[in-house]
């Protein structure tokens, strides 16, 4: 058996390092790229939103690379998600490839029904065995998310534009080598250090931008446009609630125990919206809410066809919570170029904005 699973990020890191530690025959695809989508456009029903064609184009390239056992997260709830494993498996068997589709329902199976499938994967390996390969691999995770989030911090503030990027692509292939414990952690200092000696404008004070959205664009640089180094570029520091390290922690060992790290933001969204509406429909209204005095602005990650990030576009506008939203609709039809031009128009808007607040806080003064 030779399995594989789509991209997300940077997830495929930790994966590797789980399957590695447990001797199971995999392939990871070539990194999410333009060939990935045409693959999945062409082949996906007309009107698919595209985590759907971006994962499809993945799962061909997997399946193009001799994998048989195919993974593919799932989950209950509103949105199509539910129906993309089988979907998807039917449109490979109509491509010709003999392959299995394996549904990962993350979201109902929770922390055992994973280990049980890895389990499987694993050819029955032993618990004990199974567990320290995972717990390796949610270390590899977290290391990446604290790193990712200091060069959130250092994109906007660089003296040499592109420095953060260039040290996080290097800090993500020595965490993807890091064999140990020790060495990780060597890593995770060793790059924290080099973020922190990267030479700044003392005189820097960035505009903070929430991005909330859906969870596989906001999570995926390649369907988003790289928004967030784009801001990074245009001095922006980007906020993001939503990393795999969390939601796995909340998923798989909080929220079997009761704790619902979303309490707080649908408390947030109810005035506006009072039940889930699927998919990350109802975060993201919360957010808006939720960072109103926090954030100069939020960008909001809406895949084309997404009925949950509709409702939630549409209602934002309407709330008393009055941050300025810019919505970025991610489909193979939007061009970079063009959601360049809306990122710059955007800070500019929220620049003004902060120029203005202060110069009526000034005549305030006076
Ligand atoms: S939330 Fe939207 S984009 Fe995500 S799977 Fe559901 S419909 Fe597609």
């Amino acid at each position: 058996m030779r399995i594989g699973i789509p991209h997300m990020g940077n997830l495929y890191i930790p994966l590797k390092a789980l399957f590695n530690r447990l001797n199971v025959d995999y392939v990871i695809p070539p990194l999410t790229n333009q060939r990935t989508l045409s693959l999945g456009v062409k082949y996906s029903p007309e009107g698919l939103c595209v985590p759907f064609k971006l994962t499809l184009g993945n799962l061909i390239e997997i399946a193009e690379l001799g994998a048989d056992t195919l993974i593919m997260p799932g989950g209950y709830g509103t949105c199509r998600l539910g129906y993309y494993a089988k979907t998807q498996e039917q449109i490979l068997h109509d491509l010709g490839y003999n392959i299995k589709m394996i549904q990962l329902g993350v979201s109902e199976q929770k922390f055992l029904g994973l280990l049980k499938i890895i389990k499987r994967l694993a050819n029955n390996a032993s618990w004990p065995k199974i567990i320290s390969a995972f717990r390796f691999g949610l270390r590899k995770l977290n290391v990446i998310d604290r790193i990712e989030r200091v060069v959130q911090k250092v994109r906007p503030v660089e003296l040499v534009k592109g420095t953060a990027n260039q040290i996080f692509t290097k800090a993500l292939d020595a965490i993807d080598k890091a064999d140990d414990y020790r060495t990780l952690k060597k890593v995770e200092t060793d790059y924290l250090d080099q973020l922190n000696q990267v030479a700044k404008d003392p005189e820097a004070r960035p505009l903070i931008v929430g991005i909330t959205g859906e969870f596989y664009v906001v999570l995926e640089p390649f369907s988003n446009f790289d928004v967030e180094s784009e801001l990074g570029k245009l001095g922006v520091e980007v906020r993001r609630t939503t990393f795999i390290s969390e939601w796995t922690k909340f998923s798989m060992f909080l929220n079997p125990l009761g704790i619902n790290e979303k309490d707080r933001i649908h408390k947030a969204a109810l005035p506006y919206l009072k039940r889930d509406i699927g998919g990350d429909g109802w975060e993201s209204i919360g957010e808006k809410v939720l960072h109103n005095n926090e954030y100069d602005g939020l960008v909001h990650l809406a895949p084309f066809t997404c009925m949950p990030e509709i409702i939630a576009q549409n209602i934002m506008p309407k709330t008393r919570e009055n941050i300025p939203v810019l919505t970025i609709i991610c489909d193979e039809q939007i061009t970079k170029t063009g959601v360049l031009t809306r990122l710059e128009a955007f800070v500019d808007l929220l620049e003004r904005k902060r120029r203005a607040g202060n110069h009526n806080r000034q005549r305030v003064a006076v």
